[in-house]
């Protein structure tokens, strides 16, 4: 990526054919598609990218099983159809960056003989749904197979296990190449800028978008043909910004997720709660050397804070371990997220879990505002795909196809699954160091290693037991626009999701790089240390540890 000085000149200077609002998914999805189809695109975020749902999702590249159970006892077509398109995008997704995503066996425990039958057939649907994009059949294993491989299931009940086959990514990273990608490509992106209002030609359509320079406190103004809102669950406020009154969309609903050591479950393999007490599933994954738990789902407002709470965390563990013969405990959380799903209502009657987790393009016919609303993670370049063609059309322009279908993402260039050993070869780092540098940025992780070839002392790792190194900071900052330790900590390292603790341990340091990179006095490296320290205090004293 540009400097964020380069941006701004670029921005303040040229008119574009699309300005898309916000960098979680759908924005980042939309800005590829529309670059790669020859749109001049510009990509404002509010916040840091994906600092909000996206970074909060459960990880999984998946089709849904609980949505096709809802397809199947509704006899709901269109909820039939979100899963079979989901499917699709699930391979499509994991091509396009193999090094941000696999394929992952689940388990479902069965504690009795229907309930074995009944998920047999439920997964042989969903391999035969998934058609020539199956990542590998599901199968029945046996209690002794089961038990084997997950010692730590409840014994006593169980009577098989049935395996299937999903995909599992790092959603952060994930956002951050599809940016990077939509960067090199030519489009312009920014982050800490947010969108407060719009200015409209005699027609009433909208033609230019007013920025607040959030880092700057400066205003300035993006001239565009087109406006994307990929707001999330934020878009209702830009619908509001460009036709005050219109009637909302959206409906919110919060998911939590609480982090374990990986060997507190002992598994190696993903595990399906299949009924929980509000009648839903939840998921215990082995996540990038955690085991991730979650999520809940509740009714909430732009208002109510993403933060897990004590309750929630209590709720997801009562869950699991209803499966386990030897309980978790709250003490052995490390730590957590929580995002908002943002979810299309289509009436106020049905709950939000019920709700389909399909997307809507919508266009304003009084401002020209094309909003992209609902989805979800697997299905970001499919809604991508829609919001394009409908901005092609809206600008009367000749259809250009999308490409993005087979377009591989900035890293995924000559990355094997080997290319750890070329950077344990060519740098001289830990087989642990390369490797996580080869699984966040794949053949990129070159780039933020030759920034060691001056300073070999950026080798050093950020903490002392983690894998991530000091030129990790230097890169975010020059490369991927991260202006805060939390940016560095949370979405381009990924350690405050490994662990509180170590996160604030290694906030020195990382505090320390950023104020030389970025010109901070002494007194601003204190306090950015320092609330950082505190915010993650908060974080675990709220989650109840
Ligand atoms: C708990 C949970 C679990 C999930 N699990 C999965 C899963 O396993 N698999 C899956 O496929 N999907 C999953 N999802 C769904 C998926 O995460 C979301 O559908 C997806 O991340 C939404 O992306 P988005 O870009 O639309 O929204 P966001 O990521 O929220 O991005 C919107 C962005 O717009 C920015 N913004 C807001 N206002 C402005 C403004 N005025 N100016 C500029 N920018 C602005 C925000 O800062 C934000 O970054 C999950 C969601 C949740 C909450």
């Amino acid at each position: 990526m540009k400097s964020r000085a380069a941006v701004l000149n670029e921005i303040e200077r040229d008119s574009f054919d699309l300005c898309v609002i916000g960098g979680g998914a759908t924005g980042a999805g939309c800005a590829l598609d529309a670059q790669l189809r020859g749109l001049r695109t510009v990509l404002v975020e509010a916040g840091d990218f994906a600092c909000a749902t996206s970074s909060s999702s459960t990880k999984l590249i998946h089709g849904g099983v609980r949505y096709l159970e809802q397809a199947i006892s509704k006899r709901d077509l269109g909820q039939y159809k979100v899963v079979k398109r989901a499917l699709r995008e699930r391979k499509i997704m994991l091509d396009n960056a193999p090094f941000l995503a696999n394929s992952l066996e689940l388990v479902v425990p069965c504690f009795s003989w229907l309930e074995l039958y009944y998920f047999r057939i439920g997964m042989k649907l969903y391999d035969w749904i998934s058609g020539r994009d199956l990542l590998f059949q599901s199968r029945h294993l046996s209690r002794e197979e089961s038990l084997h491989r997950m010692p730590m299931l409840k014994s006593d009940r169980l009577v098989g296990t049935i395996a299937y086959a999903d995909g599992q990514f790092d959603d952060v990273r994930y956002n951050i190449a599809l940016l990077q990608t939509f960067a090199k490509s030519g489009g312009e992106v920014l982050n800490y800028a947010r969108v407060i209002g719009f200015k409209k030609n005699d027609d009433g359509q909208l033609v230019q978008a007013r920025i607040h320079n959030v880092l700057s406190g400066q205003y300035l103004n993006i001239r565009a043909r087109a406006f994307i809102n990929a707001a999330g669950p934020f878009a209702d406020g830009i619908r509001d910004l460009a036709t005050p009154g219109v009637r909302q969309r959206l409906r919110l609903s919060k998911g939590s997720h609480i982090l374990l050591p990986i060997d507190a479950m002992s598994i190696g393999d993903a595990l399906l709660v299949p009924k929980t007490d509000d009648g839903r599933v939840i998921f215990a994954i082995p996540w990038l050397g955690r085991l991730l738990v979650g999520t809940t789902d509740e009714d909430v407002t732009l208002q109510d804070e993403m933060v897990v709470k004590e309750e929630e965390a209590e709720y997801l563990l009562k869950q699991l371990n209803r499966y386990l013969d030897r309980p978790l405990n709250k003490n052995q959380i490390v730590s957590g997220f929580a995002g908002m799903r943002p979810l299309v209502a289509s009436s106020n009657f049905r709950k939000t879990k019920e709700l389909i987790r399909d997307h809507e393009v919508e266009v304003d016919s009084s401002s020209g505002l094309i909003s992209v609303l609902g989805g979800k993670w697997t299905t970001y370049r499919a809604m991508a795909e829609d919001a394009i063609d409908t901005v092609m059309q809206f600008l009367a322009m000749p259809a250009v196809p999308c490409i993005t279908g087979n377009h591989r993402l900035s890293g995924a260039e000559g990355c094997s699954p080997n290319f750890w050993a070329e950077l344990v070869r060519d740098y001289g780092i830990s087989k642990e160091t390369a490797k996580h540098l080869s699984q966040k940025f794949g053949t990129a992780a070159k780039e933020v290693l030759d920034l060691t070839k001056d300073n070999p002392q950026l080798k050093a790792p950020i903490a002392e037991v983690s894998p991530s190194v000091l030129a990790e900071v230097v890169y975010g900052v020059r490369e991927e626009m991260a202006t805060s330790i939390e940016d560095i900590l949370a979405r381009r390292t990924g350690l405050q999701y490994f662990s509180w603790e170590q996160a604030k341990v290694a906030a020195p340091a990382v505090g320390g790089i950023m104020a030389s990179e970025l010109g901070w006095s002494p007194g601003q490296q204190k306090d950015a240390i320092e609330e950082y320290g505190n915010k993650i205090n908060r974080l675990m004293r709220l989650a109840g540890l």
